[in-house]
């Protein structure tokens, strides 16, 4: 969605009133402006205490005769300050970037994208997490789930288990496959769920180790 993310860690504080500053969607370029901004965000004091906003409403209203008032801004990366004319006090109220939202959006495509590249060598390094972390993010394609669930029956590893029986699948199908793929692990380590208690038992036990059910 945006070029560059390095916006998500800045943080700017308005110099007229010591207030931290919004980050804002730029509005579009009109080509009448003659250039646009060159930036796909921008930082405004969205502050209505602000003074130069509260001064900024006279000083346009005698200098050019229109209603409106100045927001103080800068671009990215930049300590160059700017000021933009609104015409009221909500204007780019409704620009205002999520950034703690955009941050865990983030976290989470970058997570997915080494867990991906990881499958290819943690069954040799003996490590499940790539695969976990595929599986138990119902945001990945479920393509990807499922070879990761390949790649998990390969690792036979039964510390898999519990993780993926206390996750909630959204994707019915994901987990019919995760049920399928776990008995197949099970059944790889001669072991079963106790159907009374879930603990892993052995595979011919008569009576159960944890909860004492006869199976
Ligand atoms: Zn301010
Ligand atoms: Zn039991």
């Amino acid at each position: 969605m945006f070029r560059d993310y390095s916006f998500l860690d800045e943080v700017k504080v308005c110099p007229h009133c010591n207030t931290t500053m919004s980050c804002c969607e730029a509005p579009p370029i009109h080509i009448g402006d003659g250039l646009g901004w060159g930036s796909e965000v921008m930082f405004i004091c969205l502050n209505d205490y602000c003074p130069l906003f509260l001064k900024g409403w006279d000083h346009i209203e005698s200098k050019y005769g229109h209603h409106a008032s100045y927001r103080y801004m800068e671009l990215p990366k930049s300590k160059e300050g700017n000021v933009m004319m609104v015409g009221n006090a909500d204007a780019f109220k409704a620009c205002v970037i999520d950034r703690d939202a955009l941050r865990l959006q983030n976290e989470r495509y970058y997570k997915e994208k080494e867990a991906k590249e990881a499958l290819a060598t943690c069954v040799e390094k003996h490590d499940l997490q790539p695969p976990l972390t595929l599986i138990l993010d119902d945001a990945v394609a479920k393509d990807d789930r499922m070879l990761a669930l390949e790649v998990l029956e390969k690792l036979n590893d039964l510390s898999c288990i519990d993780p993926l029986r206390n996750h909630k699948f959204r994707d019915p199908s994901v987990e019919f496959a995760v049920g399928q793929s776990l008995d197949r692990i099970l059944k790889a380590n001669y072991k079963k769920e106790c159907p009374h208690c879930m603990e892993i038992i052995k595979l011919q036990a008569k009576k159960c180790m944890h909860c004492k059910e006869e199976l």
